[in-house]
């Protein structure tokens, strides 16, 4: 079998979406990590009729994404909210308002199924499906690293046909993948697509995942990104291990979070990501509701997270006002300039994110290099012991001082 890496895009344009892997009727494709950490198709020449149907498909064409982003932007959305889940456990272990869990059970109620994306294993999350809620339990809590798609788009489309009331929740390029694959409109369908500013290389993953178990002389067996530990704007990156203990950093100062979310190593299609903008693929949009809520919401249940919601299509609105008037969740309409100011670029991208200068370096290095050294390096640290400090910094330069008194004391005494 030969196995090519093969352009069915420029590769700087695929954001690894796997719809050219579902539509491949002769399966010669399978999606593989290349070189960097990322998604990418690889075609079977063996199996490959040469049809172009992959080709055709492939949202991310040059063609393709031109139209995209010169679709009409100057539209808003039926419904802009902050809301959260009204039953604690839920919203406890949810990644911001625990508004997914909500719109799975209302599915489930309903005979139907949910696709989302659960742990692998410990550095890979892929699509799957949940029949109850014993099985969504794996899909809460944001996985930030790229999910394997699968053949997701094809079971979708199998239990529409059936008749059945399906959810699907991703990132917007998978849901407007599912969107193409599907070609028409299901009203059984209902589409959430979450904020996503995008997803780092998982070689970051796999290389923090090193470093921790190095420090620690245990395996991980889990991560848990959005550990909320009473306080939703301040969550921690809990790292949980095979002899039963765990640890946790502040996402401000855990090496991963202050990487991914300073876009130092996304995938290349992220920093233009096309579906950065209004309106959003999905029927409702989900993401974290940041901004100064204390200010102007100090009344909402700040610390156990709010959702920001956006209802883009009435199919949408109407299952969430239903969820408002049985009680399971809060709905709070706000202006939708409320929640673009939390996040502006996660809301809209006009070619406004700038590929960091020293992205292609840190991606090389994260390959041979710890992550410490590196992340140190990159912003200028320098270590005593479990300490950090600015290079150059007071403390620093305090420290550095005392060493070298301590130095020519004990030189003196051994003189
Ligand atoms: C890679 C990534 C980047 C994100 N960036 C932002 C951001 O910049 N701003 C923001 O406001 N919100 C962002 N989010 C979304 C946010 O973290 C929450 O997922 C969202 O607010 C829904 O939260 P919830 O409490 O309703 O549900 P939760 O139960 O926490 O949501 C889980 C849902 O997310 C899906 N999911 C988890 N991991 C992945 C993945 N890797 N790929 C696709 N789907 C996944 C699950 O299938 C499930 O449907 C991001 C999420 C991901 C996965
Ligand atoms: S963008 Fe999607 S469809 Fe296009 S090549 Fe990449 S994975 Fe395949
Ligand atoms: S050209 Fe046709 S057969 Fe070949 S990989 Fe693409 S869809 Fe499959
Ligand atoms: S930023 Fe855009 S392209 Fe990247 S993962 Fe998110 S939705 Fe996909």
């Amino acid at each position: 079998m030969r196995n090519k890496s093969r352009a069915i895009t420029p590769p700087e344009n695929c954001t690894g979406c796997g719809l050219c892997a579902n539509v491949c009727t002769h399966d010669a494709i399978r999606m593989a990590w290349n070189r960097d950490g990322f998604l990418v198709p690889e075609v079977n020449t063996n199996t490959c009729i040469n049809c172009g149907a992959c080709v055709i498909a492939c949202p991310a064409q040059p063609k393709h994404l031109e139209k995209l982003r010169h679709s009409n932007t100057d539209v808003q959305p039926i419904m802009s909210a902050g809301g959260w889940n009204h039953a604690q456990e839920t919203l406890a272990r949810s990644s911001s308002g625990g508004i997914f869990t909500a719109l799975a059970e209302y599915i489930f109620k309903l005979g139907g199924c949910v696709f989302g994306v659960v742990w692998d294993n410990k550095d890979t999350a892929v699509y799957t499906k949940a029949e109850n809620m014993e099985d969504l339990d794996a899909m809460r809590g944001s996985k930030y690293v790229q999910a394997i798609p699968g053949f997701a788009y094809r079971q979708v489309k199998d239990e529409l046909k059936k008749g059945r009331q399906v959810l699907f929740c991703g990132t917007s390029c998978q849901v407007y993948a599912l969107k193409r694959y599907l070609k028409k409109e299901y009203e059984n369908l209902l589409l959430v697509d979450i904020l996503c500013h995008g997803v780092p290389s998982r070689h970051l993953l796999q290389s923090y995942i090193r470093a921790y178990e190095k420090q620690q002389k245990n395996e991980i067996t889990v991560l848990q990104f959005r550990d909320k530990a009473g306080d939703w704007q301040k969550y921690r990156i809990k790292k949980f291990f095979k002899n039963g203990t765990s640890i946790s950093h502040c996402n401000w100062e855990d090496m991963f979070m202050r990487l991914f979310i300073g876009d130092y190593v996304l995938n290349t299609a992220c920093y233009s990501c096309p579906h950065a903008k209004l309106p959003r693929v999905g029927d409702i949009s989900l993401g974290d509701f940041w901004g100064n809520l204390q200010k102007r919401h100090s009344d909402w249940p700040i610390a156990q997270g709010i959702a920001s919601i956006l209802g883009n299509t009435e199919k949408g609105c109407t299952i969430l006002q239903k969820l408002q008037n049985n009680k399971t969740i809060s709905l709070n309409e706000v202006p939708f300039n409320e929640l673009y100011e939390g996040q502006p670029y996660t809301y809209y991208r006009d070619g406004s994110v700038a590929v960091p200068p020293a992205r292609k370096l840190l991606l090389n290095q994260l390959k041979t290099k710890p992550l410490g050294l590196m992340y140190d390096q990159l912003f200028n640290q320098v270590r005593f012991g479990p300490f950090r400090f600015k290079r150059q910094g007071m403390l620093h330069l305090i420290l550095k001082k005392v060493k070298s008194l301590v130095l020519l004391f004990t030189c003196r005494k051994t003189q």
